[in-house]
């Protein structure tokens, strides 16, 4: 019998086991499987469409998580030394919604941000967004999310931006792409299903004539710090071998920079609701590689850029300047945190090339 088979049997089995009288203890589970069998065997191809679609699906889900693995340890891989790794730049983002409706759902407020351990954040962009209105019977579910969450006000009171643009702005806000090839974004593991929702609403909102040539990769910033932590004691020599993706994922869970204060936006930081801002979000996030890998790589930490501008006084850290926005046009709304050396060319150009026009 293939995997797949008995993938759709065995799902049978656990769905026959969870109904059985007395509970899944109550019988053994080869007993139940033998038992399954004889029913499976006379149970047409309508019958078992449900448990072989999900079995499909399932594999298909593990197949797409194993590739995005593989391309993660082959841009990793790509650095060959210890500066490479430390200026390997990778975009963090993260999505506040209103509602959900299964694979749909409703964006409210968007952040990313530009991140290498070498520098830390180099760049910070984040919008509240105005969906416009909710699907019909959407109120109460966004209502409750908003107050149990991020404290948005739903639509049609939503702040921030209208969609039409915002799509097309947020690509275009990624021009250092090459032509093909596709913008990879980090989100952690069970937000991704969220943030690819929301990319695709936004698109399906895009204004029609937009034309928008670059696609999305939405990947697992659990991954990567667990992939990133490994490649850093294998490059400078240190033994690897007990590094696994469930130790530094429970350290990425802890969320250590949660309640800084002064990273969110200006609305949450206002109603101090700044843990579920996605600003806030994205540069603590940041904030965790560097707490977590900086020091292996001897990377001096930057306030503002590595770690909190305003931190713990046990962290080795470089004086610079706290940070902020370069301007306040508001076609412009991407911050920079300021070159640590203003005569530094290759800073400033980097700013023009991030700008958004
Ligand atoms: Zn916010």
């Amino acid at each position: 019998m293939s995997n797949k088979k008995r993938t759709g049997f065995m799902n049978f089995v656990d769905d026959w086991l969870s109904k059985y009288p007395g509970g899944r203890g109550a019988i053994a589970k080869d007993a139940a499987i033998a038992k399954c069998g004889k029913i499976w065997t006379k149970m047409s191809a309508e019958e078992r469409e449900p448990y072989v679609c999900q079995a499909k699906a399932a594999s298909k889900v593990q197949v797409e998580k194993c590739e995005m693995h593989r391309h993660i340890d082959r841009i990793i891989c790509g650095a060959k030394n210890a500066l490479d790794l430390q200026q390997q730049e990778y975009n963090i983002v993260a999505f506040n919604y209103f509602a959900n409706t299964g694979s749909v759902y409703v964006p409210a407020e968007y952040a990313t941000c530009r991140y290498s351990l070498k520098e830390g954040i180099s760049a910070v962009y984040s919008t509240l967004i105005d969906p416009g209105q909710l699907i019909f019977g959407q109120s109460h579910q966004a209502r409750q999310h908003s107050r149990e969450t991020h404290k948005l006000p739903l639509p049609p009171s939503a702040l921030g931006t209208k969609m039409g643009k915002l799509y097309k702005k947020f690509i275009d806000g990624f021009p250092e792409v090459c032509e093909g090839d596709p913008i990879i974004m980090y989100t952690p593991t069970d937000q991704i299903p969220m943030v690819k929702a929301c990319f695709a609403y936004l698109e399906c909102e895009a204004d029609d004539n937009e034309a928008i040539t670059k696609s999305i990769l939405i990947y697992d910033i659990q991954y990567l710090l667990y992939a990133l932590k490994k490649a850093a004691f294998g490059i400078t020599g240190k033994p690897n071998i007990n590094i696994n993706l469930h130790g530094t994922s429970t350290y990425f869970q802890q969320d250590r920079f949660e309640y800084t204060a002064g990273i969110a936006c200006e609305y949450h930081e206002e109603i101090d609701c700044t843990s579920y801002c996605a600003k806030s979000m994205v540069k603590r996030w940041c904030y965790i590689f560097s707490d977590f890998i900086c020091e292996d790589l001897d990377i001096r930490l930057k306030p503002g850029k590595h770690i909190p501008a305003v931190t713990k006084p046990n962290y080795h850290i470089t004086p610079g300047e706290p940070e902020k926005p370069l301007g306040n046009d508001e076609s412009n709304d991407w911050e920079y945190d300021p070159p640590q050396d203003r005569s530094n060319l290759s800073d400033v150009l980097e700013i023009d090339k991030l700008t958004i026009q």
